[in-house]
């Protein structure tokens, strides 16, 4: 199964009236450990680029992603925006001049993006962030594809272990990030950052399997 760009368009667009319908859920789950802005900061950010894809529209896969990675850097204000802003950027770099991506393309693209919000954020697996359900999910993604798995089914695999990833979240204590100044409070809390990367996996599971034939 290949990915193509306008299958990217539709991920991000996909992405992006997700995150508008769970604006409230995120910005809730940041009022109890953070300070209440992570579903507006997102939803700023991604209408941001929504209108900006067309103009990529007819560009490589590397072009789309890294101009949504600038956008998200530059409307985003809180932490979230330079975080994902990155990973985008990465993806981008990792498939620059790429008009379509097989399922191991996609898993260099997400290996990059992870890589790169753990060096902007200076973070590792275990601090209560976004990670915490990134990391198992892109692991969990090569670990599938690498035993024959076909795509959907990688990707569903993916997706559990992300959700398992952000529900441990729950009982972890903040180490990173304003939820770190609560200290032993932050504890009991699902991260923001973790639930907005799972609806982006899921968002991406549901355009791959509505790709089928
Ligand atoms: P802010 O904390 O500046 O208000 P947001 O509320 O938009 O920004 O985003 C908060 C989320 O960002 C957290 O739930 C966490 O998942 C993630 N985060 C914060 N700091 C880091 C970091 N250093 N590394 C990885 N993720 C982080
Ligand atoms: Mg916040």
């Amino acid at each position: 199964m290949q990915i193509t760009a306008e299958h990217v368009i539709k991920f991000i667009e996909t992405v992006a009236a997700r995150i508008k319908d769970q604006r409230d859920y995120l910005t809730q789950l940041d009022s109890a450990i953070g300070d209440a802005d992570h579903g507006v900061n997102l939803d700023r950010g991604f209408s941001t680029v929504v209108g900006k894809l067309t103009s990529v529209a007819d560009k490589d896969v590397g072009s789309i992603l890294k101009t949504v990675g600038s956008t998200l850097v530059s409307t985003v204000g809180g932490a979230s925006g330079p975080l994902y802003g990155t990973a985008f950027l990465r993806a981008g770099m990792a498939t620059a001049d790429r008009f379509e991506l097989g399922p191991d393309d996609v898993v260099v693209a997400l290996e990059a993006a992870l890589e790169g919000i753990q060096s902007r954020g200076k973070s590792t697996r275990g601090e209560k962030t976004m990670i915490d359900a990134i990391g198992p999910g892109v692991d969990a993604l090569k670990a599938a594809l690498g035993t024959g798995d076909d795509f959907v089914t990688a990707l569903r695999t993916s997706l559990a272990a992300c959700e398992a990833g952000m529900k441990a979240t729950i009982p972890m204590l903040a180490t990173k990030g304003r939820a770190s100044y609560l200290g032993e409070r932050s504890i009991g809390h699902q991260d923001p950052g973790a639930t907005s990367a799972h609806l982006m996996a899921r968002a991406l599971l549901d355009v791959v399997e509505g790709l089928q034939p």
